[in-house]
């Protein structure tokens, strides 16, 4: 695979626009560079029946934004004082006021999010009543949204390449034009020609750990909710043609969960959710055996207010949920009919109704006594002892004074015991080449790189905080921008 020539004697393939990944940003780029006239490729790493992506297996809610001032205001009070160039602001503002129409007009049906239990994030900031999450259809969840995309792209000629991933770009070393890629084919290189351009639209680096340990803030690992096809590629072929990156560091997460050598993605635990009671106790320790936060509280897509400034939750890995018998007895700790999440949507793991096949595999550990089960999460017996002793004062005065929780104050009193190991896990990363406000990548000098376009979660717009639905909103924004952009350039050579 390493050592192939970039630019190939000849070509397997051409076509107008090539697009690389079919998520949600490539089937709005490869939708609109159709619709504008052009012959459009898509290359997808993942087998047919595991395209989309994180799109595929999201929350599905979209932004749509009903003010573009307004709309700017929000995305520059979120930035921080460091905001993104306005030009770009007033784009991402602008297209997404058209969200709703776009997928009308692919045959959607936009529906606002009724009962959603999280409101819009960082209400206090201004603008952000122009803020509206929606999906498609009448219910939530479950790829219902994804499902309307993937349709829009199967309804035209464009053709799609599965098991195709991209490995390179292959520029003109004189021009520096983007000429087309070398992707991977059954073992074999397939250079495919892009007559106009290139989009990349595969997504982020959930699944890279070096890049994780290179890039995000807090977590010495942290592992995908997502697509396990995301790796990283586009920030590694746009970084070797000169691009800049951005926003590396920021990434919706973490969070805790369950990850198990048998599967790439990570279970989320029922107990674990910031809302809802389950009977039984539960506490989370870390590497030094004692609490280290609200284990219920709600983040902001993993950032918590510290010190009066939005931090990443603390993740001291590694990190044990203990927790005891009535809890354990209470009904399965996965919640495998999750309406999002890769596990529940596409493995599908069977997980059992009392988890004990979850107990013989290991998964979760079990002992008679705390002190015997503090040998197994690596603490001296009197450590754990005594951090579960602290909790269940505090559940008998019924106040967490040490972490202010206020749900599942139950002590941790019925034998046996249990614990998990748990792992900071995300939804995705945010961080990629930097785009302009026409979807090109550009150098660290901001000169585009010719016929080189992006969109979606791939050098996503949101530096910091990070408002809900707004990765598939922008995945519909920068993807129009780009399919456009794209399918306009004047044919190559
Ligand atoms: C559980 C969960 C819930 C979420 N809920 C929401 C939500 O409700 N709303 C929201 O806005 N965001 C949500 N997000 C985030 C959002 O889903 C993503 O940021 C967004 O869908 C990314 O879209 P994309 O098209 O950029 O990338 P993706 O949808 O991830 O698509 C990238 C595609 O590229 C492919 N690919 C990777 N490498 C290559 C390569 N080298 N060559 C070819 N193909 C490649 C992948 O297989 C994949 O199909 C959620 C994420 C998760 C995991």
């Amino acid at each position: 695979m390493q050592n192939q020539p970039s630019r190939p004697a000849t070509w397997d393939r051409q076509a107008d626009v090539v697009v690389v990944g079919f998520g949600g940003a490539g089937a709005a780029a490869s939708v609109t560079a159709h619709d504008a006239g052009a012959r459009v490729l898509m290359l997808e790493k993942a087998p047919k029946g595991q395209e989309g992506g994180n799109t595929r297996v999201a929350g599905q809610g979209y932004l749509f934004t009903d003010s573009a001032e307004k709309a700017i205001q929000y995305l520059n009070a979120m930035c921080g004082p460091f905001t993104v160039p306005q030009e770009m602001a007033r784009v991402w503002a602008e297209e997404n006021c058209k969200n709703n129409d776009w997928l009308a007009s692919i045959g959607g049906d936009p529906q606002e999010h009724q009962h959603q239990p999280e409101g819009i994030e960082y209400p206090e900031l201004p603008g952000s009543d122009s803020v509206h999450k929606f999906h498609h259809g009448s219910i939530l969840g479950f790829s219902n949204t994804w499902k309307a995309f993937a349709n829009a792209v199967h309804q035209r000629s464009i053709e799609i390449l599965y098991e195709t991933p991209a490995v390179e770009l292959v520029q003109n070393p004189v021009t520096k034009e983007v000429l087309g890629v070398r992707a991977q084919h059954g073992g074999k290189p397939l250079y495919i020609k892009a007559n106009r351009g290139v989009i990349l639209t595969c997504g982020g680096f959930e699944n890279n750990q070096e890049m994780i340990r290179n890039y995000l803030p807090g977590v010495p690992y942290c592992y995908t909710t997502g697509t396990p096809y995301n790796e990283g590629d586009g920030v590694r072929m746009a970084m070797e043609i000169g691009a800049d990156l951005w926003h590396m560091n920021n990434y919706a997460g973490p969070s805790m969960a369950l990850k198990v050598p048998e599967y790439k993605t990570t279970f989320p635990l029922r107990p674990l959710g910031p809302t809802g009671e389950i009977p039984g106790g539960m506490i989370i320790i870390g590497v030094d055996g004692k609490r280290f936060a609200d284990e219920k509280r709600r983040t902001m897509h993993g950032k918590v207010k510290t010190n009066g400034r939005w931090a990443p939750y603390p993740t001291p890995c590694p990190m044990f949920m203990v927790f005891d018998h009535t809890l354990f007895s209470a009904g399965s700790l996965y919640n495998k009919a999750a309406a999002s999440g890769w596990n529940p949507l596409v493995d599908r793991y069977e997980w059992s109704a009392d988890n004990r096949a979850e107990v013989a595999k290991g998964w979760i550990k079990k002992a008679d006594t705390l002190s015997a089960l503090a040998g197994i999460v690596g603490q001296p017996a009197v450590t754990l002892e005594e951090t579960v002793s602290r909790w269940n004062q505090l559940c008998d005065v019924g106040k967490d004074t040490d972490f202010g929780r206020t749900k599942m104050l139950s002590p941790i009193k019925a034998a046996p015991f249990y614990a998990v190991e748990l792992s900071p896990s995300m939804l995705n990363t945010q961080g990629g080449p930097r785009r302009n406000e026409k979807a090109q990548i550009v150098r660290p000098n901001g000169a585009p790189i010719p016929r080189l376009y992006s969109a979606g979660e791939l050098g996503s717009i949101f530096s910091y905080l990070y408002q809900g639905t707004g990765n598939i909103g922008e995945c519909l924004a920068f993807g129009r921008i780009a399919g456009r952009n794209a399918a306009a350039e004047t044919p190559s050579e």
